[in-house]
């Protein structure tokens, strides 16, 4: 489970990591007793808010209102913004990176940490991250710090408390079984103190019994993947622009995969799972529409599943319901000629392979 920033805050109060001083608000009255200049923060549940126009710094109450105005209700990455974080605006001397994830490869927490804060990590080249695996059985110990900070471009001061803010950020991430803990970015402020101006915590949902503190507030599903939800289908809504419906989990992942070989990116993928049920192709495809990809892929490998009666549920809902974008569709297995006939009959595009028809709506979106 993903926390908001503002939980996540929380969570680092706790363990004594600095933070901005603020609150969560809703309507302009929890202003009061706020001063300025203020930074208004959007709450969801995702990363790359500031890029999308949900953080901004306001200098007095006249500016902070129209602006909370216009961040709340926002939709950011599918999910609407519903509170927004009001804190001080700190003033920033360097912005830093650090986290701790759980290395499944070797079985250990890895403990990241890159002077290159305040940017998407993805972009920041490997050889100015620093890396460190802590064993979990004797936990985070001096020399681990010390192979971490020791190439680190912070004087003695800051080294320290880094230092000490690395620890606690373990001690938290063992404590509340975390599967990610991020601080980005960390700063170090004019004045030298060092705060966590962001905070991104995902929690490992079969442990979340064991912290009722969090569970209660939080709602980490867009609206879309609430309403797939309830109809059973496996639904999740990424950031890209083509839309992928496959059946299985390992499926609809090579697709996903195959998409990115060519430089298209998966926006929402559904997984059918084993079902040919009409009923629940119409759904599924209901589901997508409204998600608006620019494209859709449907990957369907036909095993227990019949090829031809997924295709005339796709038929029917495109006859009755319409769709604004191209559909690609490779179907393979049971019954797929009678399947790729009706679908291009539907108007579909139909393709052979799994790298044709992921190229193919690579190239539908302008992807290489
Ligand atoms: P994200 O875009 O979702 O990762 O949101 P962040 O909380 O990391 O904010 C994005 C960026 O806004 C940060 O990297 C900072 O550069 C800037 N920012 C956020 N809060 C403050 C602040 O209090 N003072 C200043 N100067 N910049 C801030
Ligand atoms: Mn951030």
């Amino acid at each position: 489970m993903k926390l908001y920033e503002y939980q996540g805050k929380e969570l680092f109060n706790k363990y004594n990591i600095s933070t901005p001083h603020g609150r969560l608000i809703s309507n302009e009255k929890e202003f009061t007793g706020l001063s300025f200049p203020l930074m208004l923060k959007a709450q969801v549940p995702i990363g790359g808010r500031g890029k999308a126009g949900g953080i901004k710094l306001t200098k007095d109450i006249t500016d902070a209102t129209k602006t909370l105005t216009n961040i709340m209700g926002m939709n950011i990455k599918g999910y609407t913004v519903e509170k927004v974080l009001a804190e001080e605006k700190v003033d920033i001397e360097k912005e830093f990176y650090l986290s701790i994830t759980l290395d499944r490869t070797k079985q250990m927490p890895l403990l990241m940490i890159s002077a290159e804060g305040g940017v998407d990590i993805e972009s920041v080249p490997d050889h100015k991250i620093h890396s460190e695996w802590i064993n979990p059985l004797i936990g985070i110990q001096p020399f681990n710090l010390r192979q971490i900070m020791d190439h680190f471009p912070v004087d003695k001061t800051a080294y320290k408390n880094f230092c000490k803010i690395i620890s606690k950020l373990y001690a938290l991430f063992r404590e509340y079984d975390c599967e990610l803990v991020e601080i980005n970015p960390l700063v170090i402020t004019k004045n030298n103190d060092i705060i966590a101006l962001d905070s991104k915590i995902s929690i490992n949902d079969d442990a979340l019994f064991r912290h009722q503190d969090i569970t209660a507030e939080h709602t980490e599903s867009t609206p879309l993947e609430k309403e797939a939800k309830e109809k059973n289908i496996s639904f999740i809504q990424l950031d890209g622009n083509i839309g992928v419906i496959a059946n299985g989990a390992g499926l609809t992942m090579a697709t996903l995969d195959a998409l990115t070989h060519y430089h298209g990116k998966g926006g929402v993928f559904l997984d059918l799972g084993g079902t040919d049920d009409p009923e629940k192709v119409i759904q599924a495809f209901e589901l997508m529409k409204k998600a608006k990809p620019s494209v859709i892929f449907l990957n369907l490998f036909g095993g227990i599943t019949k090829c031809d009666t997924v295709a005339k549920g796709v038929k029917s809902f495109i006859e009755k319901e319409g769709i604004e974008c191209p559909v690609v569709a490779r179907i393979k297995g049971m019954n797929e000629k009678n399947a790729k006939v009706i679908l291009k009959d539907a108007g579909l595009i139909t393709a052979t392979t799994l790298q044709d028809a992921a190229k193919q709506c690579s190239t539908l979106v302008g992807g290489k």
